[in-house]
């Protein structure tokens, strides 16, 4: 009777407490998705919160910048450079994202890497400042090349400068929510900005088990996943409640470094094509996977979509 009780004991406190699915979180277009907002008192503010949140749940997160932002009439911004370092003096990552967001479907592979290394120059020198090197490249719009040998030529381009790609598997359309969220603060309708919130939980704890259940039929198990997510208002009001939906869920959040040790992260990719998909996606359509597969991905309502367009 013991025996089974302690073994039953066991199993519950595996089952409530046990980790054992991981997220990395990674935020894109740093230092802050402003929509033109340049007053520094709300970017400064909205950082503060975005990496208060992440400390606060110890999420070693990583934040892809855009340096172009960073400038002011040719001169870097002291106040924007202040905005990164906070996210390296929280002992969070940084990574490339380009310059200035060039779509690799539209300009050409020399036109893309000139603006990758342009897009190098502050955030180099400041994880030197800190003892780090500079690693991780994000694709804007995950675009990493429509044909395979265009994928390849950057690839080998950002082997040879000392960059590993940073997949995601969670991908959404959080930019999407965060552009309405956006638009109703600036309108100060703070009714709506709560509904748009509370809506862009629910929609990204169905993402996070879409994505849980896809790996499962792909790999026979759960793999450590990677979010996307960018360094809007919206995010920098709702990772601390996206963090605890994760905890929820039984995730322990880890760094880039961790999640791609997993072997999964070495699957063969065969197909190319002009989307910005998830890894998870790019694995499936390589190994024949066809519509099936993806039919229960959950989508953006319908308002948001009317909300965020232009
Ligand atoms: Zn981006």
């Amino acid at each position: 009777m013991k025996i089974t009780f302690f073994f039953s004991l066991l199993l519950f406190i595996t089952s409530v407490f046990g980790q054992t699915r991981q997220v990395c979180f990674s935020f894109d277009d740093l230092p802050v998705v402003g929509y033109g907002i340049t007053d520094t008192t709300y970017q400064k503010q909205l950082t503060d919160r975005l990496v208060g949140a992440l400390v606060k749940n110890r999420i070693p997160a990583i934040g892809f910048v855009n340096e172009k932002k960073m400038y002011e009439a040719g001169q870097t911004s002291p106040y924007q450079e202040k905005l990164l370092k906070s996210w390296l003096d929280h002992g969070l990552e940084l990574g490339n994202h380009t310059y200035s967001h060039p779509d690799y479907n539209m300009v050409t592979y020399r036109e893309f890497t000139e603006d990758l290394l342009k897009g190098e120059t502050l955030i180099r020198k400041l994880l030197h400042d800190k003892g780090k090197a500079l690693k991780y490249f994000r694709h804007p719009f995950l675009h990493v090349g429509p044909t395979k040998a265009k994928a390849d030529s950057l690839d080998a381009f950002l082997a040879s400068h000392g960059y590993t790609t940073a997949p995601v598997t969670i991908d959404n359309e959080d930019y999407l929510f965060a552009l309405a969220y956006h638009r109703a603060n600036i309108k100060k309708d703070t009714a709506q900005m709560k509904r748009i919130g509370a809506d862009f939980l629910v929609y990204m704890e169905a993402k996070m088990k879409y994505y849980e259940k896809q790996s499962i039929v792909l790999f026979g198990r759960e793999i450590p996943q990677i979010l996307l997510l960018h360094a809007s208002l919206l995010n920098a009001d709702y990772t601390d409640a996206l963090a605890a939906i994760f905890r929820k869920n039984g995730y322990a959040f880890v760094s880039m470094d961790s999640a791609l040790k997993d072997t999964a992260y070495r699957t063969e990719i065969t197909v190319y094509g002009k989307w910005g998909i998830s890894w998870i996606d790019k694995w499936a359509l390589s190994q024949g996977k066809k519509g099936d597969f993806f039919k229960e991905e959950p989508v953006t309502p319908e308002y948001i979509n009317k909300l965020s367009a232009q």
